[in-house]
């Protein structure tokens, strides 16, 4: 299996790739650039490793299609680790747990239309496809009514057109 970061068009270098677990119980992932990512607690504990794979594709594509990063953690210092990032990024040079909130702005709608379609490129090329982002988007449709998508929601466009556009796509 090609791990996601090998997978893009310009490939982050593991040890220049840093991932950071934020505490928070809400689902979200974010790109800061320089291969940079975050990702909070409440995702790595209700996403399974599918979903996770989504998601992250998403946010890898951000990084990979060169978009702005919009992404700052606010405040300092929690310790928990997890393993299911291990796997999705082998090798990287820190998953860290990072103190804080993380606050991600939206990116433009045709920025994240661009960044799910390009997250299904990078996906197919793992040995994954657009099921695999489906999958993470229609979960946090369902996880959304209880209250649990509200970062990840809030910065980004309907889930409802971004599920059938990705369902358009070959
Ligand atoms: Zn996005």
């Amino acid at each position: 299996m090609v791990p996601l970061l090998q997978a893009m068009d310009r490939p982050c270098r593991v040890d220049q790739t840093r991932v950071g677990i934020i505490n928070q119980s809400e689902i979200n992932a974010a790109n800061a650039g320089n291969c940079e990512f975050y990702v909070t607690l409440g995702l790595l504990r209700r996403a399974n490793d599918n979903q996770l794979r989504g998601v992250l594709a998403h946010e890898v594509a951000h990084q990979d299609l060169g978009h702005i990063a919009k992404a700052q953690v606010l405040g300092a210092g929690i310790n928990i680790l997890a393993a299911g990032l291990q796997q999705l990024f082998p090798g990287a040079a820190s998953v860290a747990p990072v103190a804080g909130e993380l606050v991600a702005r939206g990116y433009g709608r045709s920025e994240e239309y661009a960044a799910d379609k390009h997250a299904v490129d990078i996906l197919s090329r793992t040995g994954y496809g657009k099921d695999t982002m489906l999958d993470a988007l229609t979960w946090i449709r369902r996880t959304s009514g209880s209250g649990g998508g509200g970062g990840f929601l809030s910065t980004h466009p309907a889930l409802d057109d971004r599920i059938a556009t990705i369902q358009r796509l070959r």
